[in-house]
């Protein structure tokens, strides 16, 4: 059995929050793999202001030097608009040998039952929850059964299950975001320490973040 970590999200541009946040995942979880799958477009946000193409090509220098990540392309290729059960169904139909673990933000968690099919996604992966500063949990009523009936905080007792399990996770706190990055792109600030040196110059001339 691979415990396989899924890491979904616009990655418009990837930085730190992300690339730290996953790294804890992966050594607390003890996980054998971990994939950053970028979206085509995120049902509830505007497009992503750059291309797959080099949203995907960022992502592929940030995690160049470390063995067992790797980019999934599937949802660029797919396009159209990313379902992450749609993700999910094709991951465990092609792999019945792995076990996914999806990472999401605190933020994103609290939004849950606004996802399509949220009860079948609790039926295809693990969640872990990266608790973001700024970003308590907050369940709503209509959140779906499982974010709640399914916590632990024993990595142990994911192993244990196929899926359906919710772990908060307390990563380094990074009170970043990539809105927060494409503006400083955009007024020509400093991306120093807030992206990885091998993406900044790259980042600083693509021109997609160039208008407000
Ligand atoms: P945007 O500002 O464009 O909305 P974002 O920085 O929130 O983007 P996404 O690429 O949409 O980033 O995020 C992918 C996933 O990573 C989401 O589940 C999000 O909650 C999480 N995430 C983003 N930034 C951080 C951070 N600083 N710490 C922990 N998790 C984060």
């Amino acid at each position: 059995m691979r415990h396989v970590g899924l890491f979904g999200g616009s990655f418009d541009p990837v930085h730190v929050g992300h690339l730290r946040a996953a790294l804890e995942v992966v050594e607390q979880l003890g996980l054998d793999e971990l994939r950053f799958i970028p979206c085509a477009h995120s049902p509830g946000k505007p497009p992503p202001r750059a291309s797959g193409s080099l949203r995907r090509q960022w992502l592929e220098l940030a995690i160049s030097d470390r063995p067992g990540w790797v980019m999934d392309g599937r949802e660029l290729e797919r396009d159209g608009v990313s379902y992450t059960v749609e993700t999910l169904e094709e991951i465990r139909q092609e792999e019945p040998e792995s076990r996914p673990y999806w990472i999401i933000g605190s933020d994103a968690f609290s939004n849950l039952h606004r996802w399509r099919e949220p009860d079948r996604l609790g039926q295809l992966a693990h969640w872990i929850v990266l608790l973001r500063p700024g970003f308590p949990v907050v369940l709503p009523a209509e959140a779906p059964r499982w974010c709640s009936s399914g916590r632990t905080d024993d990595p142990a007792r994911l192993r244990q299950d196929p899926a359906g399990g919710v772990l908060y996770l307390p990563v380094t706190p990074f009170g970043i975001s990539a809105t927060a990055i494409r503006d400083r792109i955009r007024r020509g600030a400093a991306l120093d320490y807030l992206v990885p040196a091998s993406l900044q110059a790259a980042l600083e001339r693509a021109g997609c973040y160039d208008a407000p």
